[in-house]
């Protein structure tokens, strides 16, 4: 039987939907949760990215505001930078667009924004926190949807075994941590996998929950996954397609046609993970804005 499919899209639209009647009841307290972007230069890339979080924001009540550096910016100006906005009180949360250029230094500025308001959740100490467990931190957007993802589509991953393939900072290792912690969304037997995992379709097929992160087309094919599983596609990667006007289609990691005739459910790219990551960053800047006035009053 083919598998459900989960639409990140429709499930983003929902969280969004709740997050604006959280904002509005925020607002009418008097507190407007607050994010602000950050970009260092104009790559076109994260130029669009910046300014789709900033749409977001704005469509859920949140007040926003983007900051931009010249592609020159020092160091210093961006650690400026990151300090004012630490200390305004309208701000509750801060993203820094990254990659920062290469004469800037990317762990310094993780270290600058203060962890209260590190809706990235790439600080060290949020990094720390989320690992050891704690369960009112801010932790990383695109994992955080995908567990979002699972639970509202009946597939709780307590219990069960699930499989990460990937162990980045930003997308692997807090997923295995979010799936590890005692908490809804977690209490799962993981397993990491990575490119030096031998027989990778080994460990795949042992997972009823398999999340993949790779960054490479088609890495996992049906006869990887164990029949019935929930398969998370993280992975975003251009192909050429000479019958697409721009020239290119973007795929997942997973070989979607050949998976959905085996897994449970899967999550399409485009329109799985990727809205939902939008839709988790708003969420961090809600919940940073009710910690920020809980610790404050
Ligand atoms: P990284 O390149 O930082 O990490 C990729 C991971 O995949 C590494 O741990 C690497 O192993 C592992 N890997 C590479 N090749 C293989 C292989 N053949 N078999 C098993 N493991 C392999 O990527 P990210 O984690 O940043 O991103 C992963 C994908 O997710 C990308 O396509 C990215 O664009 C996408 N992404 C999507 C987001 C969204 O919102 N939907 C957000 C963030 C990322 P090793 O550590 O050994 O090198």
């Amino acid at each position: 039987m083919a598998a459900e499919i989960i639409s990140g899209k429709e499930i983003a639209a929902q969280v969004r939907a709740e997050l604006k009647d959280r904002v509005e009841e925020l607002t009418a307290e008097g507190l407007v949760p607050g994010l602000a972007t950050v970009i260092v230069g104009e790559d076109p890339a994260s130029q669009l990215y910046v300014g789709m979080k900033g749409r977001a924001a704005k469509e859920a009540g949140i007040y926003s505001r983007q900051v931009t550096l010249p592609a020159d910016a020092s160091e210093d100006e961006l650690l400026g930078t990151i300090e004012g906005l630490n200390a305004d009180p309208r701000i509750h949360g801060i993203l820094v667009q990254l990659p920062v250029p290469d004469h800037i230094e990317e762990g310094k500025v993780l270290l600058a924004i203060d962890p209260e308001k590190d809706v990235d959740g790439f600080h060290p100490i949020n990094v720390g926190r989320l690992s050891t467990g704690d369960l009112n931190v801010l932790v990383p957007c695109t994992p955080k949807g995908c567990i979002e993802m699972l639970l509202r589509t009946g597939n709780d991953p307590a219990g069960k075994h699930a499989v990460v393939v990937g162990r980045s900072n930003i997308v692997g290792r807090p997923m295995a941590s979010l799936l590890l912690r005692k908490a809804p969304g977690g209490n799962a037997t993981v397993t990491i996998a990575h490119s030096r995992t031998a027989d990778l379709g080994a460990v795949t097929r042992q997972a009823d929950v398999l999340v993949v992160a790779i960054g490479r087309p088609d890495t996992i094919t049906a006869d990887m996954v164990k029949p019935g599983a929930a398969v998370i596609d993280v992975g975003i990667n251009r192909i050429d397609d000479a019958s697409r006007e721009r020239g290119y289609r973007v795929v997942g990691d997973v070989d979607f046609e050949g998976v959905k005739e085996v897994a449970g459910a899967i999550t399409p790219v485009p329109g799985g993970v990727g809205p939902m990551t939008i839709a988790m960053l708003l969420s961090n800047t809600v919940q940073a804005a009710e910690n920020q006035r809980a610790a404050s009053s």
